[in-house]
């Protein structure tokens, strides 16, 4: 395997992480990779030899944001740091491939995120030749990269600057295979590759095994994981749904307390894993199921393949299994062709279902997608109008769902000592609602009986239970 170089002394990259947490685990790949070529984190660009952007393309201007930081960074390589290397990668670098290099010629490497594997042969490609480098497209079912890419490690990889080591992420498929007209996922990620469930396990063992308590499984569309491994296998498996499968074995790795998926498409989402969550306390009591919208027409067109009453049918199999459960979503406003009366349908289904919390965003046409090219774009003053309504809307309800708390006793996982607050402690409920508490010992990493006595619209606040 060709390696970066030689050098005995160590090299130090600084990791920039826009977007999802596909895009954390993704960072986290590829410090681990480069951590096996003898590169150190650094958060300052000025003393980095290499800077590696992972971009995120779901929001407008993202293009524009990435170009903004590539026109920084050239002045800090112009008057501190003449050697830096810049490697942009992620969901921009594939969906601008040439172009992006062409517009920024300070770019060294661009590596689209079906090719992160590649990362450490292309800066070594870089540096012995003095080209730039560029690699961009989809992961081959056959070859099955991702699996190279995420499983030969036997140690746990390391958490970008910033992320807690208690809450780790595992990716367990990648790309997509739905085609909503809003998203470009399946263009930049391309159709799901899922990873095997013993590389899964082993990586969450080995996770568990350096600290982390909880993992959260990631995925496009976790629901549907592992339906290509089926496709041509001759072995017999488990009865269980693949990813039903994944989620029984995953926690039986020991020491793991939590875990946690997203994102799961209703469309796929099945009884057995609402009987899963009764099953396996490790599970905890939220879940986020994207709706996108409270009307039929819109679902239809943005191809969701669920009705908003098959919706209402999964939340039922899920408040059957766990009463207490707890849902967020995710919603669009202002879609293509969206009037005002299709509007008050989700208005009502926020009311009615009473999410802990939404991300609720303005619709904003993706470059070749479907909804893109349909003609009846909804004016921008509407879509803001909708959207500040959409919000006021969830404010109150997450400040009655919160206050609701008061004077329950919660167990809640410690995360992280605040930083300005030294001896308050945040972690979070099974219903993933975020919890402070005062404490003179070190909570981190632990769970603990907590009765909450005061709430806001962003955290709970409680007493620890000896
Ligand atoms: S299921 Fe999710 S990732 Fe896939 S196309 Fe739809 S919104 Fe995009």
């Amino acid at each position: 395997m060709t390696t970066i170089s030689n050098v005995t002394e160590k090299q130090k990259v600084l990791v920039e992480t826009w977007g999802c947490q596909m895009n954390v685990a993704d960072s986290e790949n590829m410090l681990e990779m480069l951590e096996g070529e003898n590169y150190v984190l650094t958060n300052d660009a000025e003393d980095a030899d290499l800077v590696l952007l992972n971009t995120c393309h779901i929001r407008e201007k993202a293009t524009h944001k990435v170009l903004s930081r590539l026109g920084r960074l050239r002045e800090t390589a112009k008057n501190h740091n003449p050697n830096m290397k810049i490697a942009v990668a992620g969901c921009v670098a594939q969906a601008e491939g040439k172009k992006l290099m062409d517009q920024a010629k300070n770019i060294d490497i661009l590596v689209g995120p079906g090719k992160i594997s590649e990362l450490p042969e292309l800066i070594s490609k870089n540096k012995t030749t003095g080209k730039r480098q560029l690699s961009v497209g989809f992961r081959d079912p056959e070859t099955k990269k991702i699996n190279k890419t995420y499983s030969q490690s036997t140690t746990a990889k390391p958490a970008i600057a910033g992320k807690t080591e208690i809450s780790r992420y595992v990716n367990i498929a990648q790309g997509c295979n739905n085609f909503c007209t809003f998203c470009v996922v399946p263009f930049t990620r391309g159709r799901e590759i899922s990873r095997t469930i013993r590389e899964i396990v082993s990586e969450t063992s080995n996770l568990v095994a350096s600290g982390a308590k909880e993992i959260t499984l990631l995925g496009q569309n976790v629901n549907s994981y592992g339906l290509d491994l089926l496709q041509g296998s001759t072995e017999e498996g488990s009865l269980r749904e693949p990813f039903v499968d994944l989620l029984y074995q995953v926690a039986d790795v020991p020491g793991l307390e939590r875990l946690r998926f997203t994102t799961s498409n209703p469309h796929d989402f099945s009884p057995s894993i609402a009987t899963a969550f009764s099953d396996l306390p490790k599970l905890g009591k939220y879940i986020h199921l994207p709706v996108q919208s409270g009307n039929d027409v819109v679902l239809e067109r943005m191809k969701r393949k669920v009705t908003v009453a098959e919706y209402w049918e999964r939340i039922d199999w899920l408040r059957k299994a766990v009463p207490e459960m707890a849902f967020s979503t995710d919603l669009i406003v202002g879609f293509p062709g969206e009037t005002d009366e299709q509007f008050a349908d989700t208005l009502s289904l926020v009311e009615k279902l009473r999410y802990s919390f939404i991300y609720a965003f303005k619709y904003s046409p993706r470059s070749g997608t479907a909804a893109a090219r349909f003609t009846d774009q909804v004016p921008e003053e509407a879509k803001t109008e909708r959207l500040n309504a959409l919000n006021l809307l969830q404010d109150r309800i997450t400040i009655e769902q919160n206050q609701n708390e008061i004077g329950n006793h919660r167990e809640v996982l410690f995360h992280y000592e605040s930083k300005k607050e030294p001896g308050v402690f945040y972690g979070r409920t099974e219903q993933f609602r975020l919890l402070r508490a005062q404490s003179e010992s070190d909570l981190v990493g632990k769970t603990m009986n907590v009765r909450v006595t005061e709430a806001n619209k962003t955290a709970l606040v409680g007493d620890l239970i000896p």
